[in-house]
């Protein structure tokens, strides 16, 4: 395969990639739960290994060169790729983004989450800053499926990046990041072709049956600037504005799309945009 070629998955093949996918969604589900004042990201990343090995999966972060945890655990302005670690502790209303991904039989799932840290009884605090950080990560995760129901209806993969900064951009004063995208996902983590989260001059490929990509916008609530930290992995924004990330990997089927790594496929969220829900099971 040259470089710009990438392989649409048959029917059977998306079967098993949503085992995957599954096992991831049901990885970040165990780490929402545990997620509370006092824990520590590197008990988060625990959880979700424990979680994907609980199912005969292994965690395929593990297999990035360099990187040995499963999850990423990035707390406010870091984006992305923040490292776990025992003296991380989560407090009470840091917005945390957490990103994992499972490997079994071969097939990649790849999904993240953006959490509200909650107190030890549940509550997140009713402050001007938490409200700010809940419309951060209300606003990414809508235009993340606003880039699914895009991805539904597009000719080109293109239509997809355009969505999601439209949404975006009617949702608030924010920043998509530019150095960091989305990726075709199969046999490895991340393949061709990339999956922009704004609009560019490129169209993309054709979007047809078989296509799986991961959709992954990463948003700021100020500039869309970033720096790595020494660590060699983190990337913080660059003016310290706090920061969200929501994933799905997202396959297109003959009947619509199918979010491999929602619990429910993506049915009822699909259903409630008005999109045809494409599962190929269940
Ligand atoms: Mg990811
Ligand atoms: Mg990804």
């Amino acid at each position: 395969m040259s470089r710009s070629d990438f392989e649409l998955k048959t029917p059977q093949q998306l079967i098993a990639m949503r085992k995957a996918g599954l096992i991831t969604a049901k990885a970040l589900e165990a780490v929402k739960s545990a997620c509370v004042a006092g824990v520590s990201t590197l008990e988060l990343d625990r959880i979700a290994n424990e979680t994907i090995e609980s199912f005969g999966a292994h965690s395929n972060f593990q297999l990035v060169a360099g990187y040995n945890h499963t999850i990423c655990a990035s707390v406010n302005h870091e984006v992305v790729h923040g490292i776990p670690a025992p003296e991380r502790i989560l407090e009470a209303g840091d917005i945390l983004s957490v990103d994992c991904g499972a490997e079994i039989d071969g097939w990649n799932g790849d999904s993240a989450i953006t959490i509200i840290v909650p107190d030890q009884s549940g509550q997140v605090p009713d402050t001007d800053l938490v409200r700010a950080r809940r419309a951060l990560s209300s606003a990414t995760d809508g235009s993340l499926w606003a880039g699914i129901a895009a991805l539904a209806k597009a000719e080109r993969l293109g239509e997809v990046g355009a969505a999601i900064e439209d949404y975006i951009e009617a949702n608030g004063k924010y920043g998509i990041l530019e150095d960091y995208v989305g990726h075709g996902i199969g046999r490895s983590m991340h393949e061709e072709p990339p999956v922009y989260n704004f609009r560019t001059k490129l169209l993309g490929p054709k979007v047809t049956p078989g296509l799986v990509v991961a959709i992954e916008p990463m948003v700021t609530a100020g500039s869309n600037k970033t720096k790595v930290l020494a660590d060699g992995w983190t990337v913080v924004s660059k003016d310290s504005s706090d920061a969200s990330h929501w994933e799905h990997s997202v396959a297109v089927t003959e009947t619509g799309v199918w979010v491999l790594t929602a619990l429910d496929g993506g049915k009822s969220r699909l259903e409630s945009l008005g999109v045809p829900f494409g599962g190929l099971e269940g």
